[in-house]
């Protein structure tokens, strides 16, 4: 019961992660306008509001006008679903919980912003970093002054290599969005997890990179905002980061 609930919440959390992916790079209200389709204004009364089954049903266009809507809004509620059922299989109903939630959300929708817009807004870069910081002084496991060390440590690695690429390369390698991200994920994974984060966000971007350059010959100078593979990364570690970890330690002989 308690699992199916969570479902139906991530999927109403998804849905309204959708319209801050779309109203926040637009500077659009995101409270208090209704929803309405972007290409012909038309209103989407609540009844065809429902995640995931009314893009099934509509398959996929506006009832209006008939244009396509992006699969991005059925991927983004089943993918906020997934998430609450995973929060609420490791964590339970626990304030904590909450906080890995809230966590996740803030990943998805940077993520999706940055694919499309190249950009992750300081209001949720900054926003979130502040907002870990003080949970970090609530909650018992997360020691704030680690939680400090790790996220500024690591947002300062990230601007020194943003200055190498922009100085030395001459070429925008990273955006400094990217090294705010870094801050935010480091406030609340801590160092080890955030180290794996990065490793496996890099190990991805670099993987996906190749394909993009095996597969589309004709493109080499190809460039992929990095804050997908970050939150891609972020969410593995979190998840199984320890995990991971202690594999790895194995396979090292380490005790
Ligand atoms: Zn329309």
């Amino acid at each position: 019961m308690e699992e199916a609930l969570s479902v139906v919440f991530g999927l109403i959390v998804g849905s309204f992660l959708n319209v801050v992916i779309h109203r926040l790079p637009l500077k659009q209200d995101i409270v208090f306008l209704p929803s309405h389709c972007p290409r012909c204004q038309a209103a989407i009364p609540f009844y065809l509001n429902v995640p995931v089954l009314s893009y099934v049903v509509l398959r996929g266009r506006c009832r209006s006008c008939r244009a396509p809507i992006s699969p991005r809004y059925p991927l983004v509620e089943a993918l906020t679903a997934f998430c609450f059922w995973l929060v609420l299989d490791r964590y339970g109903l626990s304030p904590h919980a909450g906080a890995v939630a809230v966590f996740l959300c803030l990943l998805i929708v940077l993520a999706f912003i940055d694919l499309r817009h190249w950009i992750l807004p300081d209001e949720l870069t900054l926003g979130g970093s502040a907002l870990f910081l003080a949970y970090s002084f609530f909650h018992p496991e997360i020691a704030w002054a680690n939680a400090v060390l790790t996220g500024l440590g690591a947002a300062l690695f990230f601007a020194g290599l943003f200055y190498f690429y922009l100085k030395v390369r001459k070429i925008e390698g990273l955006g400094f969005g990217d090294v705010k991200m870094v801050l935010l994920m480091g406030l609340f994974l801590g160092l080890h997890r955030l180290a794996v984060a990065v490793m496996l966000a890099s190990l991805s971007g670099v993987l996906v990179g190749l394909f993009f350059i095996l597969f589309r010959k004709k493109d080499l100078k190809l460039a992929l905002p990095f804050g997908p593979f970050l939150a891609l990364g972020g969410f593995a570690a979190l998840f199984w980061g320890d995990a991971l970890l202690a594999w790895v330690g194995t396979l090292w002989g380490l005790p």
